[in-house]
């Protein structure tokens, strides 16, 4: 079995050493077990948090252990009725070629509604991260104003199309020309700023009546020009702020990001909530897919990728995310 390993924690980035890719035995499926080959690995965010021991809502990864992550791919062998050899699915764990999973964690997919890498994606972890968040939080009603940072990764682009879809005005914040293209032109948001830019006259010309819905993805100086442009009660989507994963604890502060003024939380009675996908999003798969299918097969959804080739690419291509490198959602095409 290919796997790669967590070496030691990073100290801010990390960098190819914290890593270690081993070659071992493929494991045998107890009872109620089926033996699963990836196809695909996911590359997220969050995995910059398991890397430390910092005290936080999930275990770190152990030294030495497995590094964690979603896959998909292909029963091998199964202990259990509910799967057979042939069967494609999704649930599979760790940046690893084979993995042992119960039955009862593993989900079939249908890959005639997206192909099997968009359930790491569209209709994976971050889809549903971005259906969960504006269900409960966002709560965007047609014809208001919603900004959705990093725009173009996979969260945001499935915030911004569903926006979209329920009638919204949708402003991208993202990376780079080439980014805020992709997100006006293929994804169809009304407008992308780009946060290499100053962001205050932007943000003027692009939201003249305010902002209803933020969802923060980054944090720093993003957030920064977000915030005394709310409506009152707006709501921010509090999902992330990648900003600020890779500064040590303890770091000296001229490091680390601007932080914002919440003074307007209370003046403006604003809901700021933050929330973790797991909590609550898996028991509602059902209806995210519900809302998801019809969307994907009218070509209203569409979606990018940002493919790595080989399992042993996944270091690289992770320590990339957190610099935004990645265009896209994330896979590895494990091979
Ligand atoms: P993306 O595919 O959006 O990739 C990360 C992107 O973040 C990069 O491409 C880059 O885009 C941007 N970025 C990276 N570093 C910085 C930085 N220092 N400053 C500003 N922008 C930066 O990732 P995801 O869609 O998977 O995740 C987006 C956010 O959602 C993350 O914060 C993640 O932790 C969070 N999340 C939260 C969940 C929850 O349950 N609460 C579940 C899933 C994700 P650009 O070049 O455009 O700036």
């Amino acid at each position: 079995n290919l796997q790669v390993l967590l070496r030691r924690r990073p100290q801010g980035a990390p960098v190819p050493e914290d890593f270690e890719v081993v070659e071992t035995a493929i494991p045998t499926p107890g009872p109620g077990q089926v033996l699963v080959r990836a196809h695909f690995l996911s590359l997220d965010p969050y995995m910059r948090g398991r890397m430390s021991d910092a005290k936080s809502y999930a275990k770190p990864v152990a030294l030495g252990a497995v590094m964690e992550g979603a896959t998909v791919g292909e029963v091998v062998t199964s202990n259990d009725p509910s799967f057979k050899p042939g069967d494609v699915v999704m649930g599979g764990q760790g940046w690893q070629r084979f993995c042992v999973m119960d039955a009862a964690r593993l989900r079939k997919v249908d890959t005639s509604v997206a192909p099997l890498s968009a359930y790491l994606g569209l209709l994976g972890m971050p889809g549903l991260t971005a259906w969960v968040g504006l269900e409960d939080i966002g709560t965007p009603k047609a014809g208001e104003t919603v900004v959705v940072s990093a725009a173009s990764g996979a969260v945001g682009q499935v915030v911004g199309q569903l926006a979209k879809a329920r009638g919204c005005r949708v402003v991208g914040i993202a990376g780079g020309a080439a980014k805020c293209d992709f997100v006006v032109k293929e994804l169809g948001f009304d407008a992308c700023l780009d946060h290499r830019q100053p962001l205050d006259p932007q943000l003027d010309a692009a939201c003249p009546d305010g902002i209803d819905v933020y969802w923060e993805n980054v944090g720093g100086h993003v957030q920064e020009a977000v915030f005394p442009r709310f409506n009152d009660f707006g709501r921010m989507v509090m999902c992330g702020m990648i900003a600020q994963y890779n500064i040590a604890p303890g770091a000296d502060a001229a490091g680390a990001p601007p932080g914002p003024n919440l003074g307007p939380v209370v003046r403006k009675r604003l809901r700021i909530q933050g929330f973790i996908v797991s909590d609550t999003g898996w028991g509602r798969y059902d209806a995210f897919l519900a809302e998801m299918t019809p969307l994907i097969a009218e070509r209203r959804m569409r979606w990018r990728e940002d493919v790595a080739d080989g399992l042993a690419a996944a270091p690289r291509a992770f320590i990339g995310l957190l610099q935004g490198e990645n265009f896209g959602k994330l896979v590895v095409r494990i091979g």
